[in-house]
Parts: C-alpha cells; structure tokens; sequence
C-alpha cells in the first residue's frame, strides 16, 4: 500500500495498545482457550492482571485479588494462568519490532503500548495506516491490537480508549472532538492520577473537555507544570515529545519472593546465583558493565510471629564487569555477611549499579580485563541459552532442586528462548 506524504504540517501520533496483552500471550499457544474466559495472575499468583474480553463479563475485575474470584472462577471454568514474563517480554519485542516498520519514531511506552509519530502521513490516509498497523502486527505476531490516532499522545491516548471501548479497532480523532471528550471521564485522562482527579472534581472539572476548556493560569496554580501540559494536549497542542532515544539501563535489579521461606543459607546462594545470571546475561545483551553490586535479603514484614529482618550489603567492584563468575563471587560473599541463621527469609536480591558501556570504559592497566577465554566463555553461555532454552547452560552453584522458586501453580511453562515453544504462524 502506498500513501501519499502529508502536505500539512499537522502531528499525528498514534497509540498502539495490545489487547489484554498478557491473556493474548497466553492464547498464542494455546488454541483451547481461544474463546474461554481467561485470566492471568501477578507473582505468586496474588491478583488478577490480565482479562480476557470473556472474564471481564464475568465480572472479574482487574487487580483484584485471586482468592475473592475462586469460586466465581471455579463455577465458570474460567481458565487461570500464573504470569509469564519471559514469554510477554519476548513477544513485546516481536511487536514492537513490527511497530518499527510503520515508522522511524516509536516510543515503547510499557510492555504492550507504543506512540508512534505518523505526522509523515495524509489526512485521509490516517485511519487506513491505522488499520494496516492492526493487521500487520496480528499477522506477524498473532496479538491483536487497538490503534488510537490524534494530534497528541495525551489525545491518542483517549482514542485508544475510546477504539477499546467501541470494539472499533482503529479510532481517528478528527472530529467531534469536544463531544468524545465530554462524555471521557477525567479520571481516565492520560497523566491525570487518584488524587489529582479528586482535586478536579473538587472543583467541578469532570470529563476531558472540562478540563480543556480551563486557563492554564489556573490549572498551573492547582496542580504543577505536567498539568498544564495535559491540559494543552487536550487542545490539540502538542506538549510532550516522543522519547525515542532508547536510553540504556542505568541500574539491573533482579529479585524474586520464595514460594517458600527459606532458612539456609544454600538456599539463599542457589537464588542469588541465579539472580546473578540473569543480571549479568541482561547487561551483557546492552554491552553494559557494572562497577557495583549489591545483594539484599528480607523476611515477610506480615509476619507478625517473628522479628523483621532486612539487610543489605554493597561491594565496589575493583573493576567493571560483567562476568557472570565475577559477580556471583562477589555476591556469595557480600550474602554471607549479611546472612543471619534463624530468620525465615522470603525474598532476596541482586542489583547491578553503575552501569557503563563497554565500549567506552577505560582499560585499567593493573589489572586485566575480563580475558578473552571468559568472554567467549559468556559469549557461548548467552547463545545457548538463546538457542536452546533458558538455563540450558548454567553454573553449578545455581543448583537443580530450585526449592525456592516463585509459585507458579498455573504456568503454561512455555519459553520463546526455547526453540521448540515457537509458535508457528500461517501466514
Ligand atoms: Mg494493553
């Protein structure tokens, strides 16, 4: 399809948001459930984080917590699954790589959204390109999407909305403007919180057009500059930009919650090592190095039977690195200063700090940086586990038994690192 260049000048963003995007995930490899009312839940299966069209219906409402929807979940056959990072995020990436070839400006918002700058197309041309963007990405990654398009993120925003809501698929807002935006609550209004809705309806701004329609002056004095600027959006001027520099991650924390509390410090070690892996394949992949490691460890502040402990230990790193080894090292050895024997612990932790790149750090000429053996030693690591499935090659200190590992009655266990859980897509 070919469109033709716009003429105006008139921004044009669009807002790409997957539907129920972790429910979507799930679906992908499972054909069973493609009609079924499903859900899936947040880290130890606390609350309810993804719907699909059929469980909102039921009523199960976002966020709430897993126990009080069991029995409506029960009755319903509704079919639940314990959530699955890994998979979402490599399926995100498969999305919004799509997204890229729409556009050069794409700004990954969250895991499932994405404002894309279409300023580059025709007027009349909007809403087909819109379309294209819907079909393109289910055809491609099997999930399926709703497009917003307007002259500002915070004014996609509310027709992203409004295309979830009306089952449209691609909304352009072009026209009726102020009619849409007087039936859009201010609650739902991109940027515009609990507490900042309070304040409007306080003083009886209610929907998206009340707000609109009041002086900057005023909104800058009752609430901040970020204020003003939803309200400038509203108007259809363009007032945050599209932060389409990918800046690299300047921190990598890895932390999980036991299924169960663990006392020993093997325990504790076999996750830290685990966390150490992650965070150092993590880094590796953005060719980051870390000059900081800290390792923390806690028990449950609910549990009101035994006294709250949590401790937390840095180690300056005589070098950058982000050598798998290395870490875990000293790791081990920061965890067992600030290991206690008698706590029940239930959650512990790795974070990588002062992250550099590479390429730009300064060889140290007293000691050596990590040498090549060990580079193509995590090189081979990094592609195996890409290959073959995550943990295909790990280090003995990461253990086997696992006995800590997060609860996850219900995953699909499926990996996208793993090549044989590829989903095949007729096209
Ligand atoms: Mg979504």
């Amino acid at each position: 399809m070919s469109y033709t260049k716009s003429t105006s000048k008139r921004n044009k963003i669009a807002l790409v948001d997957c539907n129920s995007f972790y429910v979507s995930c799930e679906r992908l490899f499972n054909p069973r459930i493609q009609k079924k009312a499903v859900v899936v839940l947040s880290n130890n299966d606390g609350c309810v984080i993804s719907r699909s069209t059929e469980a909102k219906i039921l009523g199960i409402k976002m966020g709430e917590p897993y126990f009080k929807v069991k029995d409506l979940v029960k009755k319903n056959k509704v079919e639940v699954f314990s959530s699955n990072y890994a998979l979402y995020g490599d399926i995100s990436r498969r999305v919004m790589r799509v997204l890229r070839t729409f556009s050069p400006k794409v700004e990954i918002y969250s895991i499932d959204e994405a404002f894309i700058d279409l300023s580059f197309i025709d007027e009349k041309g909007a809403e087909e390109y819109g379309k294209e963007i819907r079909s393109r990405v289910l055809k491609w990654t099997g999930i399926p999407t709703s497009v917003g398009i307007a002259t500002t993120k915070t004014l996609s925003k509310v027709a992203n909305h409004i295309a979830k809501k009306e089952k449209a698929g691609v909304v352009y807002l072009n026209k009726d403007i102020d009619e849409r935006l007087k039936k859009f609550a201010i609650e739902d209004v991109w940027g515009v919180g609990r507490q900042l809705s309070k304040f409007y309806y306080k003083n009886n701004i209610k929907n998206a057009y009340d707000l609109k329609n009041v002086s900057n002056y005023w909104v800058k004095k009752g609430t901040n500059v970020l204020g003003a600027k939803t309200a400038m959006e509203l108007r259809g001027v363009p007032c945050i930009d599209l932060q389409i520099d990918q800046e690299k991650r300047k921190n990598c924390c890895v932390s999980r919650s036991f299924g169960r509390k663990v006392t020993e410090i093997e325990e504790l070690e076999e996750s830290v090592t685990t966390h150490c892996l992650n965070a150092a394949e993590k880094i590796r992949a953005d060719d980051q190095l870390a000059k900081t490691i800290t390792v923390f460890v806690r028990t449950s502040p609910f549990d009101k039977s035994k006294k709250y402990y949590s401790n937390s230990k840095t180690i300056d790193l005589p070098i950058a690195t982000n050598n798998s080894l290395e870490l875990i090292k000293n790791a081990t050895k920061a965890l067992s200063e600030i290991y206690v024997k008698g706590h029940r612990y239930q959650k512990a932790g790795v974070i990588l700090t002062g992250l550099k790149d590479e390429k730009e750090s300064q060889e140290n000429l007293l000691t050596p940086l990590m040498d090549n053996k060990s580079k193509s030693l995590m090189k081979a690591i990094d592609y195996t586990n890409s290959k073959y499935g995550r943990y295909a090659i790990s280090i003995a200190h990461a253990g086997l038994s696992k006995g800590w590992k997060m609860r996850r009655e219900h995953s699909s266990k499926i990996d996208t690192a793993s090549f044989d859980s590829l989903p095949i897509i007729n096209i």
